[in-house]
């Protein structure tokens, strides 16, 4: 039998715990108020390394008796499809997640689609801007493509702003972050780093664990979150490996996922909680076969020393 490593996580200060060593930590600082939520995009079909966040987000949130939301990230009207928002809550339905708070079926999404809140979002870029904290930017994505980071090139330019006509700009680097990333698109709607550290804001979500691709998406937005003034400045915010192929390549929408959805694979979920019970570094992980058993055996080894 080989040995295993719990999982280790990282903050946006770039603190590393071990997963033990997190519980009891925000057993102490959280406790019974945590506030989390499951986050898929609805544009394409879930696959096992969005799965496996879900299930760490939501055993740690549940174990330490807090509230769990479920959020669909619908932000992007082109990529966003109907039968991926049914897939979702298919897939969810089908590993035995539960949730309190967001929507708890296809018919409740449309009430929370992000695609209804550009109207209440406009007016936050715009203070924004009046205060100096974000530009208009014309660049063209020709200008732009060799630059990984924006490159400040209208940071100083006091171009006017009109939304659908050029982009708005979160003018990061004021608080030492080095990319002045998009907060209103150029097409006229909110920009994704916008409309999700709004609603998490508005949900008072107060922790979150992410893929570690995220890591740097993570701190913008706790800076544009503290600009907004309020809630997920002092969010906790963690990051775990992402799960790869056999190439050790990141698992995405078009490599990782069953082309038909994970719920209408064939396949029973029990055969997929072994393994990720062998990540969590649970006991015994071949007899886990039920949520509810993954639950117990992860209380067990986090949450009672
Ligand atoms: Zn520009």
């Amino acid at each position: 039998m080989p040995a295993h490593l719990q999982p280790k996580l990282v903050n946006t200060d770039h603190q590393t715990l071990p997963l033990e060593s997190l519980c009891r930590q925000l057993q102490t600082e959280l406790g019974t108020n945590a506030r989390g939520r499951l986050a898929p995009t609805p544009s394409g079909f879930l696959h096992l390394g969005n799965v496996r966040n879900f299930v760490l987000n939501w055993l740690l949130i549940r174990a330490l008796g807090g509230q769990v939301g479920l959020r669909i990230d619908d932000m992007d009207p082109q990529r966003s499809q109907a039968h991926y928002v049914e897939a979702i809550f298919q897939t969810l339905d089908w590993f035995g997640f539960d949730w309190d708070f967001g929507p708890q079926s296809v018919a409740e999404q449309a009430e929370f689609s992000f695609q209804k809140q550009t109207d209440v979002l406009y007016p936050i870029a715009q203070r924004l801007h009046t205060q100096g904290l974000a530009y208009a930017c014309d660049c063209s994505r020709k200008t732009l493509q060799d630059s990984p980071t924006y490159p400040g090139l209208c940071a100083s330019a006091q171009k006017t702003w009109q939304a659908g006509e050029n982009a708005l700009r979160f003018a990061a680097h004021r608080f030492g972050y080095p990319d002045d990333l998009v907060i209103w698109r150029r097409d006229g709607l909110p920009s994704y780093q916008l409309a999700s550290v709004y609603r998490d804001q508005q949900d008072q979500i107060n922790l979150l664990l992410r893929g570690a691709d995220l890591l740097a998406s993570s701190q913008f937005q706790q800076h544009l979150a503290q600009a907004l003034g309020g809630y997920l400045a002092n969010t906790q915010i963690w990051h775990h490996a992402l799960l790869t192929d056999s190439h050790g390549h990141k698992l995405s929408k078009s490599t990782g996922a069953q082309p038909q959805g994970l719920a209408n694979s064939g396949q029973s979920p029990a055969l997929l909680f072994p393994a990720i019970a062998v990540w969590l570094d649970l006991p015994a992980p071949d007899s886990i076969r039920k949520l509810s058993e993954l639950y117990q055996a992860f209380g067990e080894r986090y949450f009672c020393p």
